[in-house]
């Protein structure tokens, strides 16, 4: 455990704790998006005949395309969260290096920032 050694044992998480949430949140994210997929290819197909079920699909279409991408976003975030739970590098902020707390990264198993840079961050938007 030395290579930990530098974190306090009370505030330190559990790292296969967090990694089972990230790779469950990554399980249902994936499933998520291939229902979206399934959905998006399912607009190329010939409208419904209905017409108040064609605006539906072209209104659900609209969501569609944004949810993927809030989808896809999110993936990405835990695609990097797990490379830092293998690099050794979880729970570090990556702005300032300071730890997360362990409440924050309960909440947010792929947080990158502590909560100080990441409000920072949000004022500077
Ligand atoms: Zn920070």
């Amino acid at each position: 455990m030395t290579r930990f050694a530098h974190q306090r044992e009370e505030a330190e998480l559990n790292l296969d704790d967090a990694r089972e949430l990230l790779e469950q949140r990554r399980a249902e994210l994936r499933e998520r998006r291939t229902r979206i997929e399934r959905h998006t290819r399912h607009r190329d197909e010939p409208l419904p005949p209905d017409f108040a079920e064609q605006a539906v699909e072209l209104e659900n279409g609209e969501t569609l395309v944004a949810l993927d991408r809030e989808v896809n976003a999110e993936l990405k975030e835990i695609e990097r969260a797990l490379k830092r739970l293998e690099d050794g590098t979880f729970g570090e902020c990556t702005k300032c290096g300071e730890t997360i707390s362990e409440g924050r990264l309960t909440a947010l198993p792929y947080a990158s920032l502590c909560i100080d840079c990441a409000n920072a961050t949000d004022a500077a938007r």
